[in-house]
């Protein structure tokens, strides 16, 4: 076994109640628990970034989904990458990079067959959270394999600035689209999305109905809808697909918060007519793209030709400030927690 000095005890995360509508602090505590040195087959991790993601709202409800629930009083789990400072595996070893599961702590003592090894010297470590991580998988899969995405299509994606929705909107233009539009919720961000991502429109849905600013910029129509949001965004692009148009229902960000059932989209029947195709889809389902995926994706960055940005949040101790932020949209691209100021 190779080890570093590690302390004690450490902080981490726990739930405590189960938000109703927007989670509040006191639904959260972070509280001290030992540090567990790992036994054989195991290594321990200190942990250099934390991922706040949308889909953690929904594992706070004791609801069956495709995820399990968070425990009451029981630390909270989510992607993180970290050093290891304990190994007690073949072929890890003491200060190799590592993504793993076992988040919103700042070390985690875990089985090996969890993590995957990771590079620092390819890309920054945070970046195995966004763009060379989940939600880089989500937006290539959910674009090209669910969305069957085609050069020339006209192309939607709502949750623009984010993560997920600003890797489709660069990716369909890298791929040969038409026309990228894009929404999101500030000016700040529409502008990024035109000056700063190379999409031909933006609009902020919060300056007037999306169906409206939708058929402005998109007078012919669009052929492939990536959500990210549901709700009006929805409803809008079923009302603009053209013939044999496809949306990619990758979340609904503007419900999670919801304590009533959503109103829309209302006008679902205009799929028939128009033969749409509308798929869920969960990124999970699509670990066989990764290798096709860091290929091409990790290529784009080196050569600039992809924008990535994150915004940090320093401090595990703002880690419920950066979830909640995440809601509201403080975030361009993707949020991450660092532990390592
Ligand atoms: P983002 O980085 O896009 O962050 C969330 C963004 O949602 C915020 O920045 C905010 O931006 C926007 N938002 C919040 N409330 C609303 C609202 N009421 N209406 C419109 N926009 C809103 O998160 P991700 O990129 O990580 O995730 C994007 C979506 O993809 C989420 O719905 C998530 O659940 C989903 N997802 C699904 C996966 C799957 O496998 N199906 C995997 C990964 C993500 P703004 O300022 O523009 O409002």
């Amino acid at each position: 076994m190779s080890e570093t000095a590690v302390p004690t005890v450490a902080r981490e995360w726990h739930l405590v109640a189960r938000p109703s509508g927007w989670p509040v602090a006191e639904d959260f505590a972070l509280v001290e628990a030992p540090v567990r040195q790992p036994g054989p087959g195991e290594i321990l991790v200190r942990n250099a970034y934390l991922s706040v993601d949308p889909y953690m709202r929904g594992r706070m409800n004791d609801v069956k989904s495709y995820v399990p629930p968070f425990q009451l009083g029981k630390v909270m789990d989510g992607g993180a990458v970290g050093y290891v400072v304990a190994s007690q595996t073949e072929g890890i070893e003491v200060g190799d990079a590592v993504l793993h599961g076992l988040g919103w702590r700042e070390y985690a003592t875990l089985d090996a067959a969890h993590v995957v090894k990771v590079d620092p010297k390819l890309a920054p470590l945070s970046y195995y959270l966004g763009v060379l991580g989940m939600p880089g998988l989500t937006a290539y899969a959910g674009l090209l394999s669910v969305g069957a995405f085609k050069a020339g299509d006209t192309v939607f994606v709502s949750g623009a600035a984010g993560a997920v929705g600003s890797l489709v909107g660069q990716i369909a233009k890298l791929k040969g689209a038409a026309r990228v539009i894009g929404s999101a919720g500030s000016a700040e961000k529409v502008a990024k999305l035109v000056e700063g991502y190379g999409f031909d429109a933006a609009f902020n849905y919060k300056d007037a109905p999306v169906r409206e600013q939708l058929a402005a910029a998109a007078p012919e129509g669009i052929d492939l809808y990536f959500d990210n949001v549901g709700g009006d965004h929805l409803e809008a692009a079923i009302g603009a697909l053209n013939l044999r148009g496809r949306a990619v229902l990758c979340g609904a960000i503007a419900q999670y918060n919801d304590t009533t059932a959503p109103a829309g989209p209302r006008n679902l029947a205009l799929a028939i007519g128009k033969r749409l195709r509308l798929e869920g889809m969960l990124v999970g389902d699509h670990s066989a793209l990764q290798p096709q995926f860091v290929a091409e994706v990790g290529g784009w960055l080196q050569d600039g030709s992809l924008r990535y940005d994150e915004t940090v949040v320093e401090g595990v101790e703002h880690a419920f400030e950066a979830f909640i932020g995440l809601l509201r949209g403080d975030n361009t691209g993707k949020m991450v927690v660092s532990l390592d100021s």
